[in-house]
């Protein structure tokens, strides 16, 4: 793992989903130890039980789908640039 992804990690652990949607991100990009990369949509997000925009990234438990790991590094993602406008 890069110096520069633990840093990101760390920082959108301190971050509520709030704060990464007001900075025009949509996805959270969940990188497993084993490779795996899921993008977790905030919409997708604040379903889950507990969760709320003022809850804090770093509070939500993720698990590997690929493995059941729970060694994720967090990062974000933005939506994917309309066709329309
Ligand atoms: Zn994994």
């Amino acid at each position: 793992m890069s110096q520069g992804r633990v840093e990101i990690d760390q920082y959108w652990r301190t971050r509520t989903i709030n704060e990464a949607q007001l900075q025009g991100y949509s996805c959270l990009r969940l990188t497993c130890g084993c490779g795996r990369i899921t993008d977790y949509p905030f919409v997708l997000l604040l379903q889950r039980r507990g969760v709320t925009r003022h809850s804090f990234i770093g509070n939500i438990r993720f698990r590997c789908k690929e493995c059941g790991g729970k060694d994720i590094t967090i990062g974000v993602r933005s939506q994917a640039p309309s066709l329309t406008r």
